[in-house]
Protein backbone atom coordinates (compact mmCIF):
# COMPACT_ATOMS: atom_id res chain seq x y z
CA UNK A 1 0.00 0.00 0.00
CA UNK A 2 1.35 3.06 -0.78
CA UNK A 3 1.10 5.96 1.76
CA UNK A 4 -0.92 7.74 2.73
CA UNK A 5 -3.66 5.82 3.41
CA UNK A 6 -7.38 7.15 2.76
CA UNK A 7 -11.17 6.08 3.15
CA UNK A 8 -13.66 6.28 0.82
CA UNK A 9 -17.70 5.27 1.69
CA UNK A 10 -20.21 6.04 -1.20
CA UNK A 11 -23.62 5.80 0.39
CA UNK A 12 -26.56 4.42 -2.07
CA UNK A 13 -30.35 3.40 -1.37
CA UNK A 14 -29.98 0.13 -1.13
CA UNK A 15 -26.14 -0.44 0.04
CA UNK A 16 -23.50 1.37 0.97
CA UNK A 17 -19.93 0.55 0.21
CA UNK A 18 -16.74 1.64 2.05
CA UNK A 19 -12.69 0.79 0.53
CA UNK A 20 -9.34 1.87 1.62
CA UNK A 21 -7.33 3.58 -0.67
CA UNK A 22 -3.51 3.95 -0.98
CA UNK A 23 -2.55 7.06 -2.83
CA UNK A 24 -2.20 5.06 -6.23
CA UNK A 25 -5.69 4.90 -6.19
CA UNK A 26 -5.84 0.94 -5.22
CA UNK A 27 -8.72 -0.04 -3.45
CA UNK A 28 -8.36 -2.23 -0.71
CA UNK A 29 -10.65 -4.42 1.40
CA UNK A 30 -14.00 -2.94 0.01
CA UNK A 31 -16.88 -3.69 2.46
CA UNK A 32 -20.78 -3.27 1.40
CA UNK A 33 -23.20 -2.90 3.99
CA UNK A 34 -27.11 -2.53 3.86
CA UNK A 35 -28.25 0.97 3.74
CA UNK A 36 -31.33 0.37 5.58
CA UNK A 37 -32.63 3.96 5.36
CA UNK A 38 -35.85 3.40 7.00
CA UNK A 39 -34.18 2.76 10.18
CA UNK A 40 -34.12 6.42 10.04
CA UNK A 41 -30.62 9.02 10.36
CA UNK A 42 -29.20 8.07 13.42
CA UNK A 43 -28.89 4.45 12.68
CA UNK A 44 -27.86 5.53 9.07
CA UNK A 45 -24.80 7.52 9.98
CA UNK A 46 -23.67 4.55 12.76
CA UNK A 47 -23.92 2.88 9.74
CA UNK A 48 -21.64 4.63 7.56
CA UNK A 49 -19.33 4.77 10.69
CA UNK A 50 -19.55 1.16 11.10
CA UNK A 51 -18.94 0.74 7.71
CA UNK A 52 -15.77 2.93 7.64
CA UNK A 53 -14.24 0.83 10.94
CA UNK A 54 -15.09 -2.69 8.93
CA UNK A 55 -12.91 -1.69 5.69
CA UNK A 56 -10.15 -0.23 7.81
CA UNK A 57 -10.51 -3.49 9.67
CA UNK A 58 -10.72 -5.36 6.73
CA UNK A 59 -7.65 -4.05 5.18
CA UNK A 60 -5.76 -5.20 8.63
CA UNK A 61 -4.48 -1.67 9.39
CA UNK A 62 -4.65 0.56 12.34
CA UNK A 63 -7.45 3.78 11.80
CA UNK A 64 -4.13 6.20 12.94
CA UNK A 65 -2.78 4.85 9.49
CA UNK A 66 -5.81 7.08 7.72
CA UNK A 67 -5.04 10.29 6.20
CA UNK A 68 -8.45 11.17 5.49
CA UNK A 69 -12.04 9.82 4.78
CA UNK A 70 -14.30 11.25 2.02
CA UNK A 71 -17.89 10.51 1.95
CA UNK A 72 -20.59 10.49 -1.30
CA UNK A 73 -24.16 10.45 -1.01
CA UNK A 74 -26.75 10.63 -3.56
CA UNK A 75 -28.65 14.49 -3.53
CA UNK A 76 -30.29 16.37 -2.69
CA UNK A 77 -27.43 18.17 -0.27
CA UNK A 78 -25.48 21.40 0.57
CA UNK A 79 -21.99 20.26 -0.57
CA UNK A 80 -20.96 23.32 1.84
CA UNK A 81 -22.59 22.61 4.83
CA UNK A 82 -21.69 19.59 4.60
CA UNK A 83 -24.82 18.39 4.98
CA UNK A 84 -28.21 15.75 3.05
CA UNK A 85 -30.99 18.08 2.75
CA UNK A 86 -33.97 15.54 1.26
CA UNK A 87 -32.86 12.99 -0.42
CA UNK A 88 -35.75 10.78 -2.57
CA UNK A 89 -33.20 7.53 -2.02
CA UNK A 90 -32.97 7.92 1.31
CA UNK A 91 -36.23 8.39 2.95
CA UNK A 92 -37.24 9.59 5.44
CA UNK A 93 -33.90 11.61 6.11
CA UNK A 94 -33.71 15.37 6.41
CA UNK A 95 -30.59 17.43 6.90
CA UNK A 96 -28.24 14.83 8.16
CA UNK A 97 -24.94 16.86 9.13
CA UNK A 98 -22.82 13.76 7.53
CA UNK A 99 -19.59 15.65 7.18
CA UNK A 100 -19.48 17.06 10.70
CA UNK A 101 -20.71 13.49 11.80
CA UNK A 102 -17.83 11.35 10.30
CA UNK A 103 -15.34 14.15 11.16
CA UNK A 104 -16.09 13.96 14.83
CA UNK A 105 -16.53 10.91 14.91
CA UNK A 106 -13.14 9.36 13.28
CA UNK A 107 -11.18 12.76 14.13
CA UNK A 108 -10.24 12.96 10.25
CA UNK A 109 -10.13 15.82 7.87
CA UNK A 110 -13.41 14.81 6.08
CA UNK A 111 -14.59 15.57 2.60
CA UNK A 112 -18.28 15.51 1.35
CA UNK A 113 -19.11 15.16 -2.07
CA UNK A 114 -22.37 14.18 -4.31
CA UNK A 115 -22.26 10.61 -5.67
CA UNK A 116 -21.95 11.29 -9.09
CA UNK A 117 -19.22 14.06 -9.09
CA UNK A 118 -17.36 11.74 -6.65
CA UNK A 119 -17.25 9.08 -9.64
CA UNK A 120 -16.31 11.30 -11.85
CA UNK A 121 -13.53 12.62 -9.50
CA UNK A 122 -12.69 8.28 -9.29
CA UNK A 123 -12.65 8.27 -13.12
CA UNK A 124 -10.54 11.00 -13.10
CA UNK A 125 -8.33 10.08 -10.94
CA UNK A 126 -7.36 6.76 -11.80
CA UNK A 127 -10.17 5.76 -14.19
CA UNK A 128 -10.71 6.27 -17.98
CA UNK A 129 -10.05 9.87 -17.94
CA UNK A 130 -6.49 9.71 -16.30
CA UNK A 131 -4.06 12.19 -17.43
CA UNK A 132 -6.77 14.48 -18.71
CA UNK A 133 -6.95 17.87 -17.26
CA UNK A 134 -10.79 18.41 -18.19
CA UNK A 135 -13.38 15.00 -17.81
CA UNK A 136 -17.17 15.17 -18.57
CA UNK A 137 -18.87 12.00 -16.97
CA UNK A 138 -22.59 11.07 -17.79
CA UNK A 139 -23.68 7.97 -15.96
CA UNK A 140 -26.38 6.11 -17.60
CA UNK A 141 -28.96 4.32 -15.53
CA UNK A 142 -31.51 4.24 -13.85
CA UNK A 143 -31.73 7.78 -14.02
CA UNK A 144 -28.81 9.70 -15.83
CA UNK A 145 -26.19 11.51 -13.69
CA UNK A 146 -23.31 13.72 -14.16
CA UNK A 147 -20.22 14.98 -12.72
CA UNK A 148 -17.45 17.91 -13.94
CA UNK A 149 -13.54 18.08 -13.03
CA UNK A 150 -11.33 20.16 -14.75
CA UNK A 151 -7.70 20.16 -12.99
CA UNK A 152 -8.51 19.34 -9.78
CA UNK A 153 -11.71 21.13 -9.09
CA UNK A 154 -15.27 19.33 -9.17
CA UNK A 155 -17.46 21.82 -10.74
CA UNK A 156 -20.14 21.81 -8.05
CA UNK A 157 -22.10 24.94 -8.44
CA UNK A 158 -22.49 27.67 -5.93
CA UNK A 159 -25.62 25.85 -5.08
CA UNK A 160 -24.75 22.18 -5.05
CA UNK A 161 -26.36 21.79 -8.22
CA UNK A 162 -23.80 21.84 -11.22
CA UNK A 163 -23.08 19.41 -13.44
CA UNK A 164 -26.83 17.96 -13.11
CA UNK A 165 -26.15 16.47 -16.49
CA UNK A 166 -29.32 14.14 -16.55
CA UNK A 167 -31.50 17.50 -16.73
CA UNK A 168 -29.91 19.58 -19.13
CA UNK A 169 -32.62 20.44 -22.10
CA UNK A 170 -32.77 18.60 -24.98
CA UNK A 171 -36.14 18.81 -26.25
CA UNK A 172 -38.52 21.56 -26.10
CA UNK A 173 -41.25 21.51 -28.69
CA UNK A 174 -42.77 18.42 -27.50
CA UNK A 175 -40.23 17.16 -24.53
CA UNK A 176 -41.00 14.17 -22.53
CA UNK A 177 -41.72 14.45 -18.51
CA UNK A 178 -38.99 13.70 -16.93
CA UNK A 179 -38.96 12.00 -13.53
CA UNK A 180 -37.66 15.23 -11.83
CA UNK A 181 -41.06 16.38 -13.15
CA UNK A 182 -39.80 19.34 -15.63
CA UNK A 183 -40.01 18.50 -19.13
CA UNK A 184 -37.51 17.60 -21.90
CA UNK A 185 -35.06 16.78 -19.86
CA UNK A 186 -31.72 14.43 -21.67
CA UNK A 187 -32.70 11.79 -19.00
CA UNK A 188 -36.27 11.48 -19.79
CA UNK A 189 -34.61 10.43 -23.23
CA UNK A 190 -31.47 8.10 -22.46
CA UNK A 191 -31.69 6.42 -19.07
CA UNK A 192 -32.27 2.62 -19.37
CA UNK A 193 -35.62 3.52 -18.05
CA UNK A 194 -36.60 5.89 -20.76
CA UNK A 195 -34.77 3.74 -23.27
CA UNK A 196 -37.29 0.95 -22.09
CA UNK A 197 -39.89 3.29 -22.57
CA UNK A 198 -39.44 4.43 -25.90
CA UNK A 199 -38.81 1.02 -27.19
CA UNK A 200 -42.85 -0.09 -25.54
CA UNK A 201 -44.02 3.05 -27.27
CA UNK A 202 -42.41 2.00 -30.78
CA UNK A 203 -43.41 -1.57 -29.93
CA UNK A 204 -47.25 -0.76 -29.73
CA UNK A 205 -46.77 0.65 -33.33
CA UNK A 206 -44.77 -1.74 -34.44
CA UNK A 207 -44.67 -5.42 -34.21
CA UNK A 208 -42.35 -6.86 -36.37
CA UNK A 209 -39.46 -7.48 -33.73
CA UNK A 210 -37.91 -10.11 -31.94
CA UNK A 211 -39.15 -8.01 -28.68
CA UNK A 212 -42.74 -7.71 -29.41
CA UNK A 213 -43.27 -10.03 -26.76
CA UNK A 214 -42.70 -7.99 -23.57
CA UNK A 215 -45.62 -6.31 -24.93
CA UNK A 216 -48.25 -8.24 -23.02
CA UNK A 217 -44.95 -8.34 -20.13
CA UNK A 218 -43.84 -4.90 -19.81
CA UNK A 219 -42.35 -5.38 -16.66
CA UNK A 220 -39.21 -7.72 -17.99
CA UNK A 221 -38.14 -5.56 -20.83
CA UNK A 222 -34.89 -4.23 -19.81
CA UNK A 223 -32.51 -1.96 -21.96
CA UNK A 224 -29.38 -4.63 -22.15
CA UNK A 225 -32.51 -6.65 -23.69
CA UNK A 226 -32.86 -3.70 -26.29
CA UNK A 227 -28.99 -3.50 -26.76
CA UNK A 228 -28.59 -6.88 -26.89
CA UNK A 229 -31.54 -7.48 -29.64
CA UNK A 230 -30.04 -4.07 -31.87
CA UNK A 231 -26.76 -6.21 -31.92
CA UNK A 232 -28.87 -8.90 -33.16
CA UNK A 233 -30.47 -7.01 -36.14
CA UNK A 234 -33.43 -6.51 -34.54
CA UNK A 235 -34.85 -3.11 -36.83
CA UNK A 236 -37.25 -1.55 -33.57
CA UNK A 237 -33.95 -1.89 -31.14
CA UNK A 238 -31.78 -0.51 -33.81
CA UNK A 239 -33.50 2.64 -34.22
CA UNK A 240 -34.00 2.88 -30.59
CA UNK A 241 -30.05 2.74 -29.67
CA UNK A 242 -29.30 4.70 -32.68
CA UNK A 243 -32.08 7.43 -31.35
CA UNK A 244 -30.26 6.78 -27.72
CA UNK A 245 -26.98 7.41 -29.33
CA UNK A 246 -28.27 10.64 -30.86
CA UNK A 247 -29.49 11.94 -27.63
CA UNK A 248 -26.58 11.60 -25.68
CA UNK A 249 -24.65 13.21 -28.33
CA UNK A 250 -26.98 16.34 -28.40
CA UNK A 251 -26.23 15.87 -24.12
CA UNK A 252 -22.19 15.69 -25.29
CA UNK A 253 -22.51 18.60 -28.16
CA UNK A 254 -23.46 21.08 -25.01
CA UNK A 255 -20.86 20.18 -22.89
CA UNK A 256 -18.31 20.54 -26.05
CA UNK A 257 -19.86 23.86 -26.69
CA UNK A 258 -20.12 24.82 -22.39
CA UNK A 259 -16.77 23.72 -21.28
CA UNK A 260 -14.84 22.27 -24.32
CA UNK A 261 -13.26 19.41 -21.91
CA UNK A 262 -10.26 16.95 -22.59
CA UNK A 263 -12.70 13.60 -22.32
CA UNK A 264 -16.42 12.63 -22.38
CA UNK A 265 -16.63 9.54 -20.09
CA UNK A 266 -19.73 7.21 -20.02
CA UNK A 267 -20.29 5.08 -17.21
CA UNK A 268 -23.23 3.15 -15.30
CA UNK A 269 -25.26 -0.06 -16.11
CA UNK A 270 -26.41 0.57 -19.55
CA UNK A 271 -22.43 1.21 -20.97
CA UNK A 272 -22.00 -2.48 -21.06
CA UNK A 273 -23.54 -2.13 -24.60
CA UNK A 274 -19.90 -1.25 -25.73
CA UNK A 275 -17.62 0.75 -28.10
CA UNK A 276 -20.06 0.33 -30.72
CA UNK A 277 -22.51 2.29 -28.69
CA UNK A 278 -19.49 4.39 -28.21
CA UNK A 279 -18.77 5.08 -31.70
CA UNK A 280 -22.66 5.93 -32.45
CA UNK A 281 -22.78 8.49 -30.10
CA UNK A 282 -19.21 10.19 -31.42
CA UNK A 283 -21.16 9.86 -34.87
CA UNK A 284 -23.78 11.95 -34.13
CA UNK A 285 -21.62 14.56 -31.85
CA UNK A 286 -19.27 14.92 -35.43
CA UNK A 287 -22.18 16.46 -37.31
CA UNK A 288 -23.77 18.35 -34.17
CA UNK A 289 -20.24 19.92 -32.40
CA UNK A 290 -18.26 22.19 -33.98
CA UNK A 291 -15.01 20.55 -36.20
CA UNK A 292 -12.53 20.80 -33.23
CA UNK A 293 -13.86 19.82 -30.30
CA UNK A 294 -16.31 17.93 -32.31
CA UNK A 295 -12.98 15.78 -33.51
CA UNK A 296 -10.83 16.23 -30.60
CA UNK A 297 -12.78 15.82 -27.33
CA UNK A 298 -12.12 11.45 -26.62
CA UNK A 299 -15.16 9.56 -25.65
CA UNK A 300 -14.74 6.97 -23.85
CA UNK A 301 -16.42 3.82 -21.57
CA UNK A 302 -16.29 4.45 -17.39
CA UNK A 303 -13.54 1.81 -16.25
CA UNK A 304 -14.00 1.76 -12.60
CA UNK A 305 -17.25 -0.13 -12.68
CA UNK A 306 -18.55 -0.21 -8.92
CA UNK A 307 -15.87 1.02 -7.13
CA UNK A 308 -15.85 4.71 -9.04
CA UNK A 309 -17.79 5.95 -5.97
CA UNK A 310 -16.07 4.39 -3.20
CA UNK A 311 -12.49 5.59 -5.04
CA UNK A 312 -13.98 9.34 -5.84
CA UNK A 313 -14.98 9.54 -2.48
CA UNK A 314 -11.29 8.41 -1.15
CA UNK A 315 -9.74 10.90 -3.82
CA UNK A 316 -11.75 13.67 -2.65
CA UNK A 317 -10.43 12.86 0.36
CA UNK A 318 -7.01 12.46 -0.69
CA UNK A 319 -7.07 16.09 -2.39
CA UNK A 320 -8.31 17.84 1.38
CA UNK A 321 -5.67 16.13 2.98
CA UNK A 322 -3.39 17.40 0.03
CA UNK A 323 -4.99 21.52 0.45
CA UNK A 324 -4.80 21.13 4.27
CA UNK A 325 -1.10 20.10 4.24
CA UNK A 326 -0.37 23.28 1.84
CA UNK A 327 -1.85 25.76 4.19
ZN1 LIG B 1 -35.22 16.22 -15.21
Amino acid sequence: MAAPLFVGLDVGGTTMKAGVVDDEGQVYAAVNMPTEAHRGQEFGLNRMADTIVNAVVAARIDLDHIAAIGVATPGTMDLRAGVILDPPNLRPWQNVPVRKYIGDRFQKPTAFQNDANAAAMGEFWIGAGRGSHSMVLFTLGTGVGGGIVIGDLILEGEHSHGAELGHMKIEITNPRQCGCGRWGCLEAYASATAVVKRTLEHLEKESLSSLASYVSRPSELTARDIFNAADKGDAVADKIVEETAYYLAVGTTNMLHSIDPDMVVFGGGMTAAGTGFLRRIHNHVKHLAFPVPGEKCELRLAKLGSDAGCTGAAACGRLLHRQQRQN
